[in-house]
């Protein structure tokens, strides 16, 4: 079994969720499809309901949303169209992307630009979260495109 399933089953049975046959298929489906790159939730959506056609779209919903609550997907949400992505790293939680605007390819920034200028400079004020990301080509499509 995938490294990133045994982390995901572990972090549900220890917040006493349910390794229901359901949240195994999805395990399974993000590992194939999200583990390099997000994937739009309605994919996983239309996959569930292939697979299980008495699961509502609520229950599928909410699966994903308990996910990224208990930090085995995070979660991006551009326009109106969210999706998700296999948790990069269950050791450092907070990192950032660069993300390929070819073929979406993810690759994990470990170092945070947070640096204690801004959080000096914004003394007083309550930080409740940031957002960086890098977008430009991967290697193979940088390639591609070169050639
Ligand atoms: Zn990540
Ligand atoms: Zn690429
Ligand atoms: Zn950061």
């Amino acid at each position: 079994m995938p490294a990133a399933i045994e982390e995901a089953m572990r972090l549900l049975k220890t917040n006493n969720f349910k390794i229901t046959k359901q949240r195994k298929a999805m395990l399974e489906y993000l590992v194939d499809t999200a583990t390099k790159r997000f994937v739009e939730v309605t994919s996983i959506d239309d996959f569930m309901r292939q697979t299980f056609p008495k699961m509502s779209h609520n229950t599928i919903y909410r699966n994903i949303s308990e996910f990224a609550d208990l930090g085995i997907v995070e979660r991006q949400i551009q326009g109106d169209r969210a999706s998700v992505k296999f948790q990069c790293d269950f050791q450092h939680e907070h990192h950032h992307h660069f993300i390929c605007s070819n073929c979406g390819k993810v690759i994990e920034l470990k170092d945070c630009p947070l640096s204690d200028a801004i959080t000096t400079q914004l003394g007083g004020c309550e930080i409740t979260g940031h957002l960086f990301q890098i977008y430009g080509l991967c290697p193979e499509c940088a390639n591609l495109k070169n050639n």
